[in-house]
């Protein structure tokens, strides 16, 4: 199967040993990645390091130019990069899938590269003149996961390089090879160790949790479970690194009773299962008033029931597999602790390697663990509920805070209660539509600092103030 490089000053390297990389879809191999371990860590930070005086002085429309032509280098390699997302991380081609994910890293790329925090004045009088300016960081140490590893790695690295810092980018174990060949695309038109990438199978060696600790490293973006981003938290404390993590969500959705259920079927299917419900903003609880809830059901489980699941590299599929054996696992045991405490409306049962159907259980409540816990799958447990007052204390009952929703036909009443959401991100009428000009972020458990927009460009600086 075909080796894979890792970019690092620009130059391919092996590290030697290498490790499989698994298609979900057929259980084969889709090609392998470098195994490395520190030296090969400390090579990249080291070329990042030596990259930043030159990068970082660069005037901001020569960061600009070369942020455009990034954007560019994507955008001519999307198919092929959408082939190899697909390939490693079993997401369509089609749909809501790949070649979506490459799209949206482009528009997010092409949307960051028009950003800039130009120097704010703060004062200018015969006492004097405050400027606020906004200096870069230096080498960014990007930790991304496995359910959307393209888009994901640009939401990193764009801000970074926009604001003149350099990266070393380190992909989760299952989904490397997208990263490795956007890595080794995107050296094409930077000077070398601006952008290195290593990556390895966090067996003999944790490269995620030496980056969290490398004296060399200023910054960890980090994009991935509760557990790790907390873990990242305590390692990156002795070295003071300035952080961004995104986290963990189990997000409500709260419809009330005057909805039409054929109206919003389809977009709360999509609010819970994009990418197989393997998305940090998906829906993965449903609180559905008693007056609409067999509605709501039934309209969901008939649009769910045509849901074409299969092979990502066919056109026709709709949903592929899960994306690796732990994920499976989590998802079918959770399934199967539901379906003896509530009752099954669709699916349930897990399929042939990876596959596991859409599955939507109806009957539960909090404290069920497919509503507690975050499943990451593609398993909605829906909750009955007869006072919204009660809804809203539920879906506010968790650790989590990173998007809600309310489905609801008054508007305006909706967005009196999307205030009283705890998340960081809260959509009326859909589920889960970040885009490039809004800031997104989790709160409580969900994170910490927010990506997107000003205000996410901003966490990849510090602030320098100069009085004159
Ligand atoms: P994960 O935490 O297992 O792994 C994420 C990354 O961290 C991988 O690259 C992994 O190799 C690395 N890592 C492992 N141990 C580490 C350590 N000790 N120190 C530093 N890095 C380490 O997460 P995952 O299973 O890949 O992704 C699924 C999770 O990501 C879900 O919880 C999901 O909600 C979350 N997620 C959040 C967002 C968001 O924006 N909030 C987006 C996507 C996914």
């Amino acid at each position: 199967m075909m080796q894979h490089f890792a970019t690092i000053n620009d130059k391919p390297v092996t590290g030697g040993a290498s490790f499989a990389v698994l298609n979900p879809a057929t259980g084969g191999e889709a090609g392998r990645a470098p195994n490395m371990g520190a030296a090969e860590l400390d090579a990249a930070v080291a070329a990042a390091r030596a990259a930043f005086p030159d990068w970082s002085s660069r005037a901001d429309e020569a960061l600009q130019a070369a942020c455009a032509a990034v954007t560019a280098k994507i955008e001519e390699h999307a198919e092929e990069l959408a082939r190899v997302v697909t390939l490693e991380q079993g997401k369509p081609l089609n749909g809501l899938g790949s070649r979506w994910e490459i799209g949206g890293a482009v528009a997010w790329a092409g949307y960051t590269t028009g950003l800039s925090l130009p120097v704010k004045l703060l004062q200018d009088n015969e006492q004097g003149r405050v400027e606020l300016h906004r200096r870069p960081l230096g080498v960014v140490g990007s930790i991304t996961p496995w359910n959307f590893p393209v888009m994901i790695a640009i939401w990193h690295i764009m801000p970074a390089l926009r604001t003149g810092n350099t990266v070393v980018i380190k992909p989760s174990p299952h989904t490397p090879l997208s990263t490795l060949r956007l890595v080794e695309i995107i050296n094409e038109v930077l000077p070398p160790g601006v952008v290195n990438v290593v990556t390895g199978d966090d067996r003999a060696f944790n490269i995620g949790a030496a980056m969290s600790a490398h004296p060399d490293i200023q910054k960890i973006v980090f994009t991935g479970s509760c557990a790790t981003g907390q873990k990242i938290m305590q390692s990156a404390a002795p070295t003071m690194k300035r952080l961004t993590l995104e986290m963990g969500g189990n997000d409500a959705g709260i419809v009330l009773p005057d909805v039409d259920p054929q109206g919003i079927a389809e977009r709360l299917f999509w609010g819970a299962f994009i990418n197989n419900g393997q998305t940090c903003a998906a829906m993965k609880r449903l609180y559905v008033h008693e007056s609409v809830h067999d509605a709501v059901c039934e309209a969901l489980v008939a649009f769910a029931r045509n849901i074409q699941v299969g092979d990502g590299m066919d056109e026709n599929t709709v949903l592929g597999p899960i994306q690796n054996r732990m994920q499976f696992d989590k998802v079918s045991a959770l399934a199967a602790d539901a379906k003896r405490r509530g009752k099954v409306l669709l699916g349930g049962e897990p399929g042939e390697g990876l596959f596991f159907p859409p599955t939507i259980i109806a009957g539960l409540r909090n404290g069920d663990p497919l509503v507690d816990e975050e499943q990451f799958g593609p398993a909605l447990p829906v909750i009955s509920y007869g006072n919204v007052e009660d809804a809203i204390a539920m879906a506010n009952d968790s650790s989590n805070g990173l998007g809600g929703s309310v489905w609801c036909s008054d508007i305006d009443a909706a967005r009196r209660l999307a205030g009283r959401l705890q998340c960081g991100s809260v959509w009326i009428n859909k589920h889960g539509a970040i885009q490039p000009n809004a800031p997104f972020g989790g709160i409580k458990a969900s994170g910490l600092g927010v990506e997107f927009a000003e205000e996410g460009l901003q966490e990849y600086t510090d602030i320098q103030v100069v009085f004159a």
